[in-house]
């Protein structure tokens, strides 16, 4: 028997458990084909929103309007549930060099908004403070553990655990049918496997893979991020999450000798407390060489649409680009200049 409905999104990483959602609260009718055999750039995410980047610690791309529109969105979400999906996580920066100190003190006295000096004493007992060390504010954490299982659970009856394969999907004048159901749209929130898509496929990604250990550490507080050369994060129960690199250039998605390597011995130099690791993870971030998103429909098809390339900041960024693009397809409102994809009309057609 057929089915019809307004939207078959593909995959339930952020950016599909997004779109699903915000269809869901609109009364919009809505299937999400996610494969769980498939691994995803989110369920290894350690889930951080940080609203300034890079060795100048400066604001990241339209985080004025990005950050306020998602930590809105997860208080939503986790209205009325018993997990906290959205805790605010300000990052203690322990300064790794001479050089990223006097970074920061310059930042705080130009164009200042979310750095603030706190007291490094109070750090010296669980790490070495050379550099001394400061704090981003208006930093959060997501637990995407949480986030992802409880999106799975919000969209219960309107998900199905498949492969979704291009073979199985007709393109109609107005729409899409895939297998027994038939769509006005199918959006693509597919992750790195949009690289492969025959509509999207010519799309500058530039795909970038992330390791992180999952660690026990005794006696360290989870109510912060903490920053040096590397990240630590509370993760789920009473881990800490430790990563990562972005390596631009690898030869498989497997985890490495050589990453554990690296991480145990900058632990050894800023680390005090003892610890364990208790998992390896591996990822693939869908980033590109622009670094913004890829949002829209397909000019020739507008009847297939994408939302991806989140890259590194996909937590920020899926809330308030699904959001976009929905009222763009129902309202025809514009999806920002930056994010959206008929930037590469011609490279599309
Ligand atoms: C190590 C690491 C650390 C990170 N840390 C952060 C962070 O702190 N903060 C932050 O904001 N971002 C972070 N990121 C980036 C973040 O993970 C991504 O931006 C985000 O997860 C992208 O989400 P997505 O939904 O686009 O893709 P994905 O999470 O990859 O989801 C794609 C989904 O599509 C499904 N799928 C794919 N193909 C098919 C198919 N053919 N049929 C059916 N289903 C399919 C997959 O099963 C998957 O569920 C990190 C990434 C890595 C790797």
């Amino acid at each position: 028997m057929q089915e019809k409905v307004k939207y078959l999104i593909i995959g339930q990483g952020i950016v599909g458990t997004w779109l699903s959602y915000f269809l869901q609260e609109k009364g919009i009718s809505y299937k999400v084909v996610n494969d769980e055999k498939i691994s995803s750039a989110s369920s290894v995410a350690s889930g951080v929103m940080n609203p300034v980047t890079g060795r100048r610690i400066v604001q990241t791309w339209m985080i004025e309007s990005v950050l306020p529109f998602a930590v809105d969105s997860y208080q939503a979400f986790q209205k009325n549930e018993s997990v906290e999906i959205i805790k605010e996580a300000p990052i203690v920066l322990i300064h790794p060099s001479e050089q990223m100190y006097e970074s920061f003190e310059y930042r705080l006295t130009h164009d200042n908004v979310y750095l603030s000096k706190n007291n490094s004493e109070q750090w010296n007992t669980m790490f070495n403070t050379p550099y001394n060390s400061g704090q981003i504010n208006s930093c959060y954490w997501i637990d995407l553990v949480a986030f992802l299982k409880l999106g799975r659970l919000k969209m219960k009856a309107h998900y199905i655990n498949a492969h979704f394969d291009y073979k199985d999907m007709t393109l109609l004048e107005k729409g899409i049918q895939w297998k027994n159901i038939i769509a006005d749209h199918i959006i693509f929130c597919d992750g790195i496997n949009s690289m492969q898509n025959p509509y999207f496929k010519t799309l500058p990604f530039a795909p970038n893979k992330g390791e992180a250990l999952i660690l026990k550490i005794e006696g360290l507080p989870a109510k912060n991020i903490y920053k040096n050369n590397v990240a630590i994060v509370p993760w789920e129960k009473d881990l800490f999450w430790v990563g990562s690199t972005f390596e631009w250039s690898y030869s498989d998605s497997l985890p490495s000798i050589a990453f554990k390597e690296k991480m145990i011995s900058s632990l050894e130099q800023f680390l005090k407390l003892p610890y364990t690791i208790v998992d390896h993870l591996v990822g693939i971030r869908p980033a590109n060489t622009e670094r913004r998103p890829f949002v829209g429909l397909h000019p020739k098809y507008p009847q297939v649409g994408i939302c991806n390339g989140m890259g590194t900041k996909g937590c920020s960024l899926a809330p308030y680009f699904t959001d976009q693009l929905i009222a763009h397809i129902e309202q025809g409102t514009p999806i920002e200049k930056e994010a959206d994809i008929n930037r590469f009309a011609a490279l599309l057609s």
